[in-house]
């Protein structure tokens, strides 16, 4: 403990932030290179060719490319203990144009690293680095997991189908996602649910065409919708749990041919969040049957069709525990912050645990900083972060949570 000038005993930096901030320069590098040249999801080819590179400046060698097609893995071999943890980032960009007006902006167009992978991938090399640099002290084997396709390709189940987490066995995985609405440095931690079960719906109202001016002659199928949509919103708010957080929106509507001719189908896709199983069910049961009844009932009739996507994210208590305690030591407890509730975001992190079968949890990373100008959410195209802040942080985040995790 050191003593700072008001007497207060201020606690000194933890070993592995201080590798962390000598990091600093590599880590903003790394970052604003990736960031500089996204690529969409499960053609990361030239960011995992570059993942590489860097590994091996780093002195790492025992990497697998094209795990999962475009996913690499790198083992960091510890001195001493069997056990080997991983830690996760992914390398996905989005299909966003970017509208910062910085000197690292995407070089490519229509692309853009809007959720932050970019800032994932310099922070497990920067992970990756530190590790290594703790040679025969390291109580165990770190494998870096660099996985491709987060943002609707599943790219964590094809990895894991590709064995990721055998050879050696990884006994349980961490990980971390940059968070606008945290303050810049500070560490969220969660324990149950993190994010939701994500299903894409796509139905149609089918109704019968006739004359606009004899309406009675068909079935409106405009008209029959409107009232299957607000059905479906007074289901969600009147007849579901409202403490069990789900949601259902349609992004897409479409139908009819002409003004003056009564549509003979509507078409709506949307997207379903949803956390507890319970909750899905009871979504999924009321469109099978009781909203056909209803589109019946006013002479309709209803074609539904639900596509799974990724699984609910149930953080494993015990990595959490690793997490928060390793967020401690880096930032300090006054910086770790609970998080209350869980969001309605997708995560194909949730494979490591349900596919995979191993104990998986992932911590947030807080972006957010008025006075700097870092308010842009995730996924839009002004999104950025103060990456000599929140960088070191991370790493160290990450580094620290595996040596807790072969700890414990
Ligand atoms: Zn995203
Ligand atoms: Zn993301």
């Amino acid at each position: 403990m050191a003593k700072t000038r008001r007497g207060r005993k201020s606690p000194a930096v933890h070993p592995v932030m201080a590798a962390a901030i000598k990091l600093r320069p590599k880590l903003r590098q790394w970052r604003r290179h990736i960031h500089m040249y996204p690529e969409p999801s499960m053609e990361e080819q030239e960011t995992a060719a570059y993942v590489v590179e860097q590994l091996r400046e780093i002195g790492l060698h025992e990497m697998k490319t094209g795990v999962g097609e475009t996913g690499v893995t790198c083992l960091v071999r510890g001195g001493k203990g069997r056990k080997t943890v991983a830690l996760r980032a992914d390398m996905d960009a989005l299909e966003i144009e970017e509208q910062n007006d910085v000197e690292y902006a995407s070089r490519k167009p229509g692309l853009m690293h809007a959720c932050g992978h970019d800032a994932h991938t310099a922070c497990l090399l920067g992970a990756g680095a530190i590790l290594s640099g703790m040679a025969g002290k390291l109580p165990g084997n770190v494998k870096l997991v660099f996985q491709p396709g987060e943002e609707g390709s599943a790219g964590a189940l094809k990895m894991i189908q590709d064995g990721c987490l055998q050879k050696p066995k990884v006994a349980a995985i961490a990980g971390l996602h940059l968070m606008h609405d945290l303050p810049s440095g500070d560490i969220g931690i969660r324990r149950g649910y993190r994010n939701a079960q994500t299903d894409e719906i796509d139905m149609t109202i089918h109704g019968v065409s006739a004359h606009a001016a004899a309406p009675h002659e068909g079935v409106d199928a405009i008209a029959v919708a409107s009232q299957a949509l607000i059905a479906v919103q007074q289901f969600l708010a009147r007849h579901t749990d409202a403490v069990d957080r789900k949601l259902l929106t349609f992004g897409i509507i479409e139908g009819g041919t002409r003004p003056n001719i009564l549509a003979d189908a509507v078409r709506v896709r949307g997207t379903i969040r949803t956390i507890e199983p319970a909750g899905r069910e009871a979504i999924l049961t009321f469109l099978n049957k009781d909203l056909r009844k209803l589109v019946a009932a006013m002479g309709g009739k209803l074609t539904v069709r639900i596509e799974e996507g990724y699984p609910p994210l149930k953080n494993d208590d015990s990595v959490v525990d690793a997490l928060e305690a390793a967020a401690t030591d880096i930032v300090g407890e006054g910086r770790v912050v609970e998080v209350p509730v869980p969001g309605l975001g997708g995560e194909d992190f949730a494979y490591f645990g349900i596919e995979g079968g191993i104990p998986a949890a992932m911590s947030r990373l807080g972006t957010r900083d008025e006075k700097k100008g870092f308010t842009s959410p995730l996924h839009s195209s002004t999104f950025d972060c103060d990456d000599a802040k929140v960088l070191p942080v991370g790493a160290a985040h990450l580094a620290q949570t595996a040596i807790r995790m072969l700890r414990g």
